[in-house]
């Protein structure tokens, strides 16, 4: 009899533990991944991390598995992925069970200036500057929220840019936050060194502060920097402009769910943290049978909250499929879940202290583009609403924003924000965020007609 057959999408900390736990019970595992190695956004840079989900406790395994680099799922069916690899046909992968890792992406926000060369999200500045030692310019302002953004700063200081840094929020809210977190040491390790990190290059916070509008005309020249309410509003008389050749937006993560979405798995909308994220019951089995989730894409909580959750989907694909005993599984239930349960208060107090001010989705002036690949301006939107067009979904048919290459991915999670704060929108909770269709990537025709 042959081992049943669990696919991974996703090798971040997430989709490795899946994978490893699953195989660990004698699933039969296949990893996909469209980038040309593992570890996610989490370990890229970090080659030696041996943490929990990382590549080097993965290499370990990988002889068992089939792992299948360079390839991106563009499409699904129930049981059967299509997947796309470079100079190569398309193929189609079947499952019994599947694991959906794939994920989060920088937070987009419109404001003034945004679409400007030098604006780079946070995400993909740090990366640059962790994984590939370049930096996006040589003064960067760093406007954004949360935990992320002393990493951030540190790691572009070392890549010889000098910063500046906004932070949206308090003094108060990360001094009581960081007390709060003490409580678990990694933690307190991880503040601790990057504070000293910070320290070292010599960059001072600004709170309350948070850029406005980008300046320049061919690329970025400077910002407007402008202290803010507790609602992140911007407080008049506060402007001040600063030059700079680079600004990075670095206001948190959000779930990436198109083929959660594709494959019909619920969703549901949290008001408090202005994200979507796919349903799971406490296995982290989704609304489809034999489709788990794992990591960011289940609710933004950092990377050890991805790989434990990634466990626990990998251990219940193996109860489900009949590999593991009652006695076994529950014993091995307890310890992951016990460690979820401690993770997720943490991501939920950070995630509060954190939340997104409704000032943030206010920025956007008349001529500001709200979807880039349609070159949407936001007074194209007010227009739209003017004839009633009162949801994501009806303003995405009306102006056709959310119809481009990305597929909605930059600019429905800022309208969705942008109609809730300012035109009292409120989002049903079965409601999609958006509709979402084949191919999920972007895909050579060639491969489309395959
Ligand atoms: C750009 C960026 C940089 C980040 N850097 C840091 C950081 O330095 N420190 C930190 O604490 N947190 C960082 N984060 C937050 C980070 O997302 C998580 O903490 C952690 O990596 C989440 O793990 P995950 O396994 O859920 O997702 P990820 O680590 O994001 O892994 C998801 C994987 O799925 C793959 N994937 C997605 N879609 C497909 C598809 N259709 N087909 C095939 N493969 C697919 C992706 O290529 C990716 O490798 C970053 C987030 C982003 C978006």
């Amino acid at each position: 009899m042959t081992a049943p057959r669990l696919v991974v999408v996703g090798a971040g900390p997430a989709g490795l533990s899946a994978a490893m736990e699953a195989r660990e019970h004698g699933s039969d595992v296949s990893v996909i991944e469209e980038n040309s190695w593992t570890g996610g956004q989490y370990f890229r840079g970090r080659p030696d991390s041996t943490a929990p989900g990382s590549p080097r406790k993965f290499a370990r395994h990988v002889g068992d598995m089939e792992l299948i680099l360079g390839s991106a799922v563009i499409d699904a069916v129930s049981g059967r992925l299509t997947i796309a690899q470079a100079a190569r046909r398309p193929r189609q992968v079947s499952y019994d069970g599947l694991v959906i890792a794939t994920g989060a992406y920088d937070r987009p926000v419109a404001m003034p200036g945004w679409t400007l060369p030098g604006v780079i999200t946070g995400g993909g500045a740090h990366t640059l500057a962790k994984a590939f030692h370049v930096k996006p310019g040589t003064r960067v302002i760093v406007s954004g929220a949360g935990p992320f953004l002393p990493q951030l700063a540190s790691a572009l200081a070392i890549a010889g840019s000098h910063v500046v840094v906004c932070e949206a929020t308090g003094f108060a809210t990360a001094l009581q936050t960081l007390a709060w977190l003490s409580r678990d040491r990694a933690v307190l390790r991880q503040a601790i060194v990057e504070l000293a990190a910070l320290a070292r290059a010599r960059i001072r916070i600004k709170y309350r502060r948070i850029v406005t509008a980008i300046t320049g005309e061919d690329r970025v020249t400077g910002a407007v920097v402008q202290a803010v309410d507790r609602d992140w509003r911007p407080l008049p008389g506060t402007a001040t402009s600063m030059g700079a050749d680079a600004v990075c937006l670095a206001f948190g993560f959000v779930p990436n769910l198109d083929l959660p979405q594709l494959l019909g798995c619920g969703v549901r909308y949290d008001p408090r943290l202005c994200t979507y994220s796919v349903v799971t019951d406490s296995g982290m089995r989704t609304t489809q049978a034999g489709i788990y989730a794992a990591g960011e894409i289940a609710g933004i909580g950092g990377a050890r909250l991805a790989a434990a959750r990634g466990r626990l989907a990998g251990l219940t694909f193996a109860h489900d499929a009949g590999l593991v005993t009652e006695a076994r599984y529950s014993g091995r239930l307890k310890t992951i879940a016990n460690q979820v349960v401690r993770l997720n208060r943490i991501a939920d107090r950070l995630n509060q202290a954190y939340r997104p001010g409704s000032g943030l989705w206010s920025l956007a002036n008349e001529s500001t583009l709200v979807c880039r690949c349609e070159e949407v301006t936001a007074r194209e939107a007010e227009l739209a609403l003017e004839h009633n067009s009162r949801t994501p979904a009806a303003l995405k048919a009306a102006t056709r924003a959310g119809m481009g290459p990305c597929q909605g991915k930059m600019c429905t999670p800022f309208l969705t924000e942008w109609l809730r704060s300012r035109h009292g929108y409120s989002v049903p909770a079965d409601v999609r965020p958006w509709s979402v269709r084949p191919p999920i990537r972007p895909t050579r025709i060639s491969d489309m007609l395959e």
